[in-house]
């Protein structure tokens, strides 16, 4: 099992918006119920013993996380904001608290929450916690997020550790920070937290990774006379755009994971909390056509919107895929390649270089997948004071496929940014 990426109830959604109104289309639109399906086999698939967290900074829209979270075991928050966030709208489901910087405010925040977990960044950052639980009578479980390098598992583009990053600790911090903890009763190590990379493709490299994390944590655990009960083995299960069907195989991982933990007779629980691979497929931006000209011999079309509203393309460094949807106009480009831009007056606001269409014109949609992750949330909205993007969240389906909502609309909601 990897990503599907399915456009027809997408496609039927903007249909329904064009037949309503003039206004050139500019929206995401999520397809809620694509996401739970996903979520839904992702957590199956899992061996038993393994958690699934869902790692929020992906994107925190309110119906996003109401579709994932029957799914998972709670969810991770990266920065005090996604904290509360995530504390209001899905109030009770556990939480874990990540992320450097934490502020002493966001700290008390965290630990005044039953069933949050704090990540621990450094040495410094366990010393103020500590601190904290002393002078506010609380307790709190702890993770340490090591930085630790791992030989023959490669490099994937966005790493986070095994080199100088300001990401969890050294090895050598580790009896420092075992000493602090001894110091605090009221801090409980209860595992070590790993995410050293982001877009991870290949399952077996992965599954090396985490049975080199397990090894690892069972030798502290002897050498320096501790016990816990988890390892966070992080996200980073990749998704490659341009062939959605080579992104990280999960079902491959999972199947390998649960011979592995037979294998290997293991103790300490595994959690994971993924971002991207979760919510990646559910979301689509999709941008009307504008205008199309020619440029010094090359074909541009200049949509409503850009990368103000959707900023992965130039984040990620690369062509968004995407799909045509014709309209009605005379095709103004036939078998060319075509610069897919948007209205912002900076060369910069590229969402795909020289592609090859078929026909193209005013009036056409430029609808682009794998949006519903790292997309809207990441993007600089208020640069040129254009208006947002609609918010379009598809309604739920029943088991047969049908939209259960009687005129099955969508709910349209004013585009928030958590
Ligand atoms: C961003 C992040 C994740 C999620 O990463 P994905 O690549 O979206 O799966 C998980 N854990 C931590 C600590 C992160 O910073």
């Amino acid at each position: 099992m990897t990503l599907r990426i399915d456009e027809s109830r997408v496609r039927e959604e903007v249909r329904r918006l064009r037949q309503e109104s003039d206004d050139p289309v500019c929206a995401y639109v999520y397809d809620i119920d694509a996401l739970r399906t996903h979520v839904r086999a992702m957590r199956e698939a899992l061996p038993a013993g393994c958690e699934l967290y869902y790692a929020a900074k992906a994107n925190a829209d309110a119906p996003v996380l109401a579709a994932i979270a029957p799914w998972v075991d709670g969810f991770e928050a990266a920065s005090g904001g996604e904290l509360r966030w995530l504390r209001a709208h899905q109030p009770g489901k556990p939480l874990l608290f990540g992320g450097p910087g934490k502020l002493d405010a966001d700290i008390r925040d965290a630990i005044a929450i039953p069933g949050c977990t704090l990540h621990v960044e450094s040495l410094g950052e366990l010393r103020r916690l500590a601190a904290i639980a002393h002078r506010t009578n609380r307790t709190a479980s702890v993770f340490l997020r090591m930085n630790i390098g791992v030989d023959g598992v490669g490099d994937t583009r966005l790493m986070m550790g095994g080199k100088p990053t300001p990401f969890g600790m050294d090895e050598a911090d580790l009896p420092a920070a075992l000493a602090i903890l001894r110091e605090t009763p009221r801090l409980t190590l209860e595992g070590f937290h790993f995410h050293l990379m982001s877009h991870q493709c290949d399952a077996s490299i992965h599954l090396r990774l985490v049975n080199t994390y397990l090894d690892i944590v069972h030798r502290w655990q002897r050498d320096h006379g501790v016990a816990v009960t988890t390892v966070n083995a992080g996200g980073g299960f990749g998704v490659d755009y341009a062939d959605p069907s080579r992104s990280f195989d999960w079902a491959a991982f999972c199947e390998g994971l649960g011979r592995l933990l037979a294998e290997r007779d293991e103790t300490l629980r595994l959690r994971f909390e993924p971002g991207r691979f979760v919510s990646v497929a559910c979301g689509w931006y999709v941008m009307e056509v504008l205008d199309v000209k020619r440029s010094h011999g090359e074909w541009f079309a200049v949509a409503h919107g850009g990368t103000h509203h959707f900023r992965t393309p130039p984040a990620q460094g690369h062509d968004h895929p995407f799909v045509v949807w014709r309209g009605h106009g005379d095709v103004a480009v036939a078998h060319e390649k075509v610069t897919l831009v948007g209205q912002l007056c900076t060369p910069k606001d590229v969402l795909a270089r020289r592609q090859p269409v078929d026909a193209l014109a005013p009036g056409d949609c430029l609808a682009f997948p794998l949006a519903g992750a790292y997309a809207w949330n990441i993007s600089h909205q208020n640069f040129l004071m254009h208006p947002p993007p609609r918010m379009l969240y598809l309604p739920p389906c029943d088991a047969a496929g049908v939209a259960s909502r009687h005129d099955a609309r969508c709910a349209d909601v004013v585009p928030s940014k958590p």
